[in-house]
């Protein structure tokens, strides 16, 4: 794949995902022929450093991929999102010691693995809270022995790579751990039977003395670490599902025409006026999405850690318009959209799950109390 053409390759594969759909939505299955698809076309390495045979694609490509593959399947964008997140987090910020990172970063662009971040526990509930962690990690020879429950691991058992957070035993530190998925020890419990986003399979996993490698210390106090601009993968992934409800809605308002009326639907005033907000607050919520992603790409460091209220502003405003993008496609098509035989009931339950993706829209709220504050004195 050649610099910039990357979306005429996955807009096809986009195409291809929208028809399984519907299928992996009902019967809550990892979309494996999705991400066969993926791996094929190269998208693992997307925003992995070249020099592991990645892309080192930007942030605004990242989310523009993510935008496209979302409008197909809402699952699969997620779950690549966190994936191509934390590769991009790799790249950038090195945190691990060099053999290991190399290890990873390789894994996953020759053998195709899958990674992600297993934070969330039922007991602590978000990691970004700053709960710490009630999975133990006791030291065993080279090796850790971990012990504890994860909940909410989107790809569960499709994971090759978890990167887990656990309390070391002898100092009380948080430690963040690589357990590799022929480790033994790891059940998963399927626990997720959930309104939307189902394909994710975000299950629980119980790790019951799994051998872990230790990558570094966490402080878990910390709340959203200030820079993550790679997180702009979850507004992306629900925008993309707002495109795919404005799309359905405009093509059905401009082609439905009831016997009460001579032409289509699409020519009411008020259907016009609903098209018109719809559009509205899509272009409102790109426009932000991708000036604050361009502006994280361009900044140094310390302008990316000054960015924190934007990316999470963000986040808040571009998951929150998608929501009311759905539904405003929902009126617009009215009845015929509670049919399972269209995809809006779907995109209605999806979009739901960005709200309850960090950062949370009250974390969002109260940084930008606190960036109007600054602007005082
Ligand atoms: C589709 C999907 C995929 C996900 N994938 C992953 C994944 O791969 N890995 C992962 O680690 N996590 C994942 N998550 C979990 C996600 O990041 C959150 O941890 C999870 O949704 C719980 O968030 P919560 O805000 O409801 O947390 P909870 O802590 O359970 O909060 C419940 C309620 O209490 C409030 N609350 C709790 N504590 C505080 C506090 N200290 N201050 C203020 N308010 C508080 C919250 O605002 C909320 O209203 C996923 C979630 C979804 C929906």
């Amino acid at each position: 794949m050649n610099q910039g053409d990357f979306l005429d390759v996955a807009k096809p594969l986009s195409k291809r995902f929208a028809e399984r759909a519907a299928e992996v939505d009902r019967t809550a299955r990892f979309p494996e022929e999705n991400f066969a698809e993926l791996k094929k076309a190269g998208f693992l390495g997307f925003t992995l450093a070249k020099e592991f045979g990645g892309q080192a694609r930007s942030l605004p490509e990242l989310i523009e991929l993510l935008e496209c593959i979302g409008e197909g399947d809402a699952s699969t964008a997620l779950s690549l999102g966190w994936h191509l997140g934390i590769s991009m987090e790799l790249r950038i910020t090195r945190p691990w010691p060099d053999q290991i990172l190399a290890e990873v970063c390789q894994e996953i662009v020759r053998e195709h693995k899958l990674i992600n971040r297993l934070g969330t526990e039922p007991s602590t509930g978000s990691p970004t809270r700053g709960g710490k962690p009630k999975t133990i990690a006791q030291k065993s020879g080279d090796y850790w022995l971990i012990t504890g429950h994860k909940s909410y691991c989107s790809m569960s058992y499709a994971l090759d790579l978890m990167l887990v957070t656990a309390v070391m035993e002898e100092t009380g530190e948080v430690g963040e751990f690589l357990v590799r998925k022929e480790s033994p020890g790891i059940r998963v419990k399927e626990t997720w039977d959930v309104l939307g986003m189902r394909g994710t399979v975000s299950h629980d996993l119980l790790f019951e003395k799994t051998p872990a490698i230790f990558l570094r210390k966490m402080d878990y106090k910390k709340r959203q670490a200030a820079s993550r601009g790679w997180l702009l993968h979850i507004p992306a992934t629900y925008l993309g599902v707002a495109k795919a409800a404005r799309h359905y809605a405009v093509k059905f308002a401009a082609s439905y025409t009831p016997s009460s009326l001579r032409e289509p639907i699409k020519n009411l005033p008020h259907i016009e006026r609903m098209i018109g907000e719809m559009e509205l607050k899509y272009f409102t919520a790109r426009r932000v999405l991708f000036s604050v992603a361009e502006q994280w790409e361009q900044g140094s460091e310390e302008e990316r850690i000054q960015l924190a209220p934007e990316l999470a502003a963000a986040k808040s405003l571009v998951t929150n318009t998608a929501s009311q993008i759905v539904d405003l496609a929902m009126r617009i098509v009215g009845g015929h959209s509670l049919y399972r035989n269209t995809p809006l009931e779907r995109y209605y339950r999806d979009v739901r799950g960005g709200l309850h993706n960090p950062p949370m829209d009250d974390m969002a709220i109260r940084m930008m109390a606190n960036r109007a504050f600054s602007t005082i004195q």
